[in-house]
């Protein structure tokens, strides 16, 4: 589904990424950890087009697209989906307004038509129970006021309304007690585990790995990939460190 071949970026005039390579396949969960610094959040960005992060180098492929070729809102509407470390405030706009407008500019993009009113609050319900987010958190500003918690729930509710084919999360499991971890743990599970998906989810932590189980983890430190294994591999960097392990 995603594959990234020598990948290349600068942010100013420093380069982040010197050459990163990853495949990730349908059906597969795929965990990226990493020292703090290391281009986790760069890679993100590049994935979803963000100005400032200029790619100098190698390709991605995305469903068989060329992705560095695609406007942001053509890798959204592509089933591209990024979950973001610090989730931005929108005051003055309404969740569900926001997640109706994504929802709907997403399907135009498709060739599909817009869900009514009554169509999309039906979804909404449905996604936030799955969140166990009160759908009063819905109808305030996006995230303003928000706790860490509830703007990583609200963020997992915007994916399962948008159902992208591939997520790249990065830290969402920043923020979150044991139960909110739980409850996103299986979000993503229910909204993404599926034979035609696949997920990258970048964390600092094996924690979160606990409940969403990688079949594949990877060592990002430099701006490379620098080791990969299973998922116990996240378990002796958990014990052992970055610098023991990979470094
Ligand atoms: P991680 O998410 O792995 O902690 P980042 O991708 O956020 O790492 O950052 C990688 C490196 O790029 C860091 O050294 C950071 O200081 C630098 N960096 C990130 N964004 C910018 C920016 N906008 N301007 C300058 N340097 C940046
Ligand atoms: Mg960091
Ligand atoms: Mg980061």
């Amino acid at each position: 589904m995603l594959k990234i071949t020598d990948l290349h970026a600068t942010v100013g005039d420093t380069e982040i990424l010197k050459g990163l390579t990853l495949e990730v396949g349908a059906g597969e969960v795929h965990a990226i950890m990493g020292p703090n610094g290391a281009g986790k959040s760069t890679l993100s960005y590049v994935l979803g087009g963000r100005p400032g992060y200029e790619v100098t180098g190698g390709s991605v492929e995305f469903m068989g697209q060329d992705l560095l070729d695609m406007e942001p809102h053509e890798r959204a509407a592509t089933g591209l989906f990024l979950g973001f470390q610090y989730p931005v405030e929108i005051p003055g706009v309404s969740n569900v307004q926001f997640l109706r407008e994504a929802l709907n500019a997403q399907r135009a993009a498709r060739g599909e038509e817009a869900l009514s009113g009554g169509e999309f609050l039906k979804l909404a319900k449905e996604k936030a129970a799955l969140l166990k987010l009160d759908m009063e958190m819905l109808k305030r500003q996006v995230n303003v006021g928000f706790s860490g918690g509830e703007k990583k729930r609200s963020e997992m509710v915007q994916m399962g309304i948008l159902d992208p084919k591939f997520a790249v999360l990065d830290e969402t499991d920043s923020g979150l007690d044991i139960d909110a971890l739980r409850v996103v743990g299986d979000g993503i599970n229910a909204i993404m585990r599926d034979p035609g998906k696949g997920v990258l989810l970048i964390t600092h932590y094996q924690r979160l790995l606990d409940y969403v189980k990688p079949d594949k983890v990877h060592v990002l430190a430099k701006g490379r990939i620098v080791k990969s294994g299973g998922p116990e591999l996240a378990l002796q960097l958990e014990s052992e460190g970055y610098e023991a392990v990979a470094v």
